[in-house]
């Protein structure tokens, strides 16, 4: 076989990155097509076709998924008898495609997320590298490679149980699977990873998700080993948990669950979980030598035709005249479209301001909150004439620790992101008359077509994480914490558990 040249390898890679930043696995958007048809809950239903809606969007304008175009996961299977052209090492090479998919396409920019000494300064490295890479040495002269970009919303709720040889593991799963609440923003896939050593478990969870989802042949063949059985039992199982689309209740949490097993020590029994999300991304292909990777773009006429459109129920507020008191009237799971304008802000721009408080400073000069909604994102830069590029939803939980802060201090009124809030955010929120307000994570490309213009106010050296302003049309959310600090992920996933009928009432 000839040898793999060094630029088929970079090049090759920097397209796999490029290509699953818009394009979902068709055997994922078909079973998440297969979710909507079934799903009974308007809200979850609503959430789905917002995520299909988006799919196809990327699809046809070749933009990310999400504004989290993740952290550059790469499968290489390497053949013993492979030959290189080349001295540069493999993960050299591996970084530098990782580099060229998101810095070099100026059509589609993709945005940089790694941070360098995490324990300390938390740098971007701003090109998204490095990569995270697993080899295996196998048989024959190819190489294949299965490319993955994992969000940070997803990847936070991977979990890790050294159970008890006779502990049990469907058990250990429903118990973890509610904790995780939803940031990693379902209708997703779950892997699991049983047996080995803890690091060999999480990597088999990780490992099984890049497999195409064939729950639907599973069903209809049986199970031929073991692992088959668990994946049956935990799909029915953890469906009927009643989490739903993005944790607002609903028939289908998981559109599969995949399960890798090795061998292990007699006194052990890992079990690693790692949840896939809405932008569920990968792409397999093998090098031979003979050039380049050569990706198929999947046909449009694979995605269902749902063209999501606003719900003819939803208000329209005027944000431009937005008071304390119209917010307090806001019930939970009201349906809003906002117009006028929005402020932005995350992680580092909260921890910015907590500092300018503690110190006596106060906000910056020219950052006002008085009575306006925070939006939390980090989005992509924009490309071409968009104002924004993908801009959806970050996790708004890991914003709770500093809801107190700005709502008492701020004057800001309500906060948009996506998953629940925890009870120190729902206590601020109660005692402040304020309110969260949910978009559905996994749809960022069709939630910046909402954004009319974008400007930065404060804190430009954060990049993505600076404080925005910006104008929305009609942009799509609904309420999930209204004033009395009612939270729709609390009471709706227990009413359809209770629907769902196929488990007991928690204790
Ligand atoms: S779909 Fe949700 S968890 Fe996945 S990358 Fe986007 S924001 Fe993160």
């Amino acid at each position: 076989m000839p040898a793999i040249q060094k630029e088929d390898f970079i090049q090759s890679i920097a397209d796999g990155f490029q290509f699953i930043s818009y394009y979902h696995p068709l055997d994922y958007v078909q079973a998440v097509a297969r979710a909507y048809e079934k799903e009974e809950n308007p809200a979850a239903k609503d959430a789905i076709a917002q995520i299909l809606t988006n799919s196809r969007m990327c699809a046809e304008g070749h933009r990310p998924i999400c504004q989290d175009t993740g952290m550059a996961v790469v499968f290489l299977e390497i053949g013993q008898d492979v030959r290189w052209d080349t001295d540069t090492t493999i993960e050299e090479m591996v970084n530098e495609g990782v580099r060229r998919a998101y810095t070099q396409f100026d059509d589609n920019l993709l945005r940089a997320s790694i941070l360098v000494d995490p324990a300390g300064s938390r740098k971007n490295s701003g090109d998204n590298a490095p990569a995270i890479i697993h080899y295996e040495m196998v048989a024959g002269d190819k190489v294949d490679v299965t490319v993955a970009a994992k969000g940070g919303g997803s990847e936070n709720k991977a979990k890790l149980a050294m159970l008890n040889p006779s502990d049990d593991i469907v058990e250990w799963v429903l118990k973890t699977v509610p904790t995780l609440g939803a940031g990693w923003c379902p209708p997703g896939v779950l892997g699991v990873g049983v047996g080995g050593t803890p690091e060999k478990a999480m990597y088999l969870a990780k490992k099984s998700l890049m497999a195409p989802v064939d729950i639907q042949d599973l069903i209809e063949r049986g199970p031929n080993s073991t692992a088959e059985e668990l994946r049956l039992e935990l799909f029915e199982k953890v469906n009927a948990l009643g989490i739903g689309a993005q944790g607002l209740g609903g028939l289908t949490t998981v559109v599969d669950v995949k399960v890798l097993d090795a061998p292990t020590h007699a006194a052990s029994k890992p079990v690693g979980l790692a949840p896939n999300c809405a932008a569920n991304r990968h792409v397999h292909f093998t090098l031979d030598g003979t050039g380049p990777a050569e990706l198929t773009p999947p046909p449009l006429s694979a995605w269902p035709d749902i063209g999501w459109k606003p719900s003819s129920e939803a208000k329209s507020v005027d944000l431009s005249t937005l008071t304390k008191e119209e917010v307090a009237s806001w019930k939970l799971g009201d349906r809003i479209l906002l117009n006028g304008k929005i402020l932005t802000g995350r992680d580092a721009a909260h921890k910015r301001i907590q500092t300018l408080y503690e110190s006596g400073e106060g906000l910056p000069e020219g950052v006002d909150f008085t009575d306006r909604v925070i939006y939390y994102v980090g989005p992509v830069d924009p490309v071409g004439d968009e104002a924004v590029g993908p801009a959806g939803p970050t996790t708004a939980t890991r914003m709770d620790k500093f809801t107190e802060m700005m709502l008492e201090k701020t004057g800001l009124v309500a906060m948009i992101g996506k998953a629940e809030r925890g009870p120190v955010a729902l206590e601020a929120i109660k005692k402040h008359q304020a309110a969260y307000l949910m978009a559905t994570g996994g749809a960022a490309y069709l939630i910046s077509k909402a954004i009319r213009s974008s400007r930065v106010v404060a804190f430009d050296e954060l990049g993505m994480e600076a404080i925005y302003e910006f104008e929305v049309e009609n942009m799509p959310v609904t309420v999930a914490v209204d004033s009395s600090g009612e939270s729709v992920h609390k009471i709706a996933p227990a009413i359809w558990r209770k629907k769902i009928g196929k488990l007991p009432e928690p204790a």
